[in-house]
């Protein structure tokens, strides 16, 4: 039962939230008559045509229902067994995923490199990528980038560019993990294609269910061949919707609005009022620069478990620890000044 006084939203994460009104008018709208199943209907092919156009650019488009089985399936596709796939040590296809990318790629390892607050340091990817070149170590294939990363941090394009500079030099295929994408893209005020396309993305996993959709990932192939036989990989993984167009739609409701950017914008702006509130609290340390729709704050534990008792939700285990505190799409400024209430309450009771 629910305890009158919890809080009606939380911090916790943006997948707290439910659909948007977008997305769930789409599913309305599409949800008339008979249509092919399997994503042969009129729905799928208008999605696939907005991404499209959104990224101005000819791709590969398919739905999947999860950010996990996006990311393992897509780095599948750009692996042999015996490959690798470089990515950051805190990345979610690394500590969230529970094997998937190395399960459904058969065995290819993940090398596990260092940066600053969550990002990819181009030294740290390219002494991994050179320091074996022999044939007993699996040889790397992909690295694989998180926009915005597990940290809340972005990567600027410039960023982006040296690390697609370390790939090309060595021949390896570039996979973005953009379950935050959107919030990559309004924090950073670029289009969609200056941050994949331009800086040599040739896969990008899309997430929509963090952003206001109820499930249904995006997985865009800007290297065509890469996508050769992927449906059969996503229906051999259970990842085929048979009712394909209930995923395409609530895309189509938020890429034709523009509500996927605005949502993103919004859910940012709301992160940066905590993070102002936050900085007003000498006891509070902030962890990262704040640069999408998390924070991360180091809090005494006495107060994260006082926080914790009078109902607010968080992780204190993402990442390096410390408690993340995450906006969502529809996250009410009210929620986060409830928030720093509390927390300033109890800041002084713990002193
Ligand atoms: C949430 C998330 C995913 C997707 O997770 P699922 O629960 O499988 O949908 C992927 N990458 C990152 C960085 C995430 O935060």
């Amino acid at each position: 039962m629910t305890h009158p006084d919890v809080p009606l939203q939380q911090l916790a994460s943006d997948n707290y939230a439910g659909l948007c009104p977008e997305a769930l008018a789409a599913l309305a709208q599409v949800n008339h008559g008979h249509e092919p199943p399997y994503g042969q209907d009129r729905w799928t092919a208008e999605a696939c045509d907005r991404f499209r156009e959104l990224f101005e650019t000819p791709c590969e488009v398919f739905f999947v229902f999860n950010g996990t089985a996006a990311n393992s399936l897509a780095l599948a596709s750009l692996c042999q067994s015996y490959h690798s796939i470089v990515c950051h040590r805190l990345a979610h296809v690394e500590t969230d995923e529970c094997g998937a990318p190395e399960f459904f790629s058969h065995g290819a390892k993940l090398l596990l490199a260092e940066g600053h607050d969550g990002k990819l340091d181009p030294a740290s990817v390219e002494q991994l990528i050179t320091k074996r070149g022999d044939i007993h170590y699996p040889k790397p294939k992909a690295i694989s980038l998180t926009q915005s990363t597990e940290l809340g941090t972005v990567y600027t394009s410039a960023e982006l560019h040296a690390i697609h500079q370390v790939a090309r030099r060595h021949g390896l295929k570039l996979h973005l993990d953009g379950a935050r994408f959107a919030n990559a893209v309004a924090a950073l005020g670029l289009t969609p294609r200056a941050l994949t396309v331009d800086c040599g993305v040739d896969v990008l996993c899309f997430g929509g269910a963090k952003n206001g959709l109820a499930l249904g990932e995006a997985v865009l192939f800007f290297d065509l061949a890469a996508a050769e036989e992927f449906a059969y990989r996503c229906k051999q993984a259970g990842q085929l919707a048979s009712k394909m167009r209930f995923l395409a739609a609530q895309w189509l409701g938020v890429l034709k609005t523009g509500a996927w950017l605005r949502h993103a914008a919004h859910a940012n702006h709301c992160a940066a009022v905590l993070e102002a509130a936050l900085r007003e609290l000498p006891e509070v340390e902030l962890m990262f620069p704040r640069q999408a729709n998390a924070v991360f704050v180091q809090l005494p534990e006495t107060v994260i478990a006082a926080l914790h008792r009078r109902g607010w939700r968080f992780y204190t285990f993402i990442g390096v620890g410390g408690a993340r505190l995450m906006c969502a799409w529809d996250t009410h400024e009210e929620t986060v000044h409830a928030f720093v209430a509390d927390l300033k309450t109890e800041l002084r009771i713990a002193q």
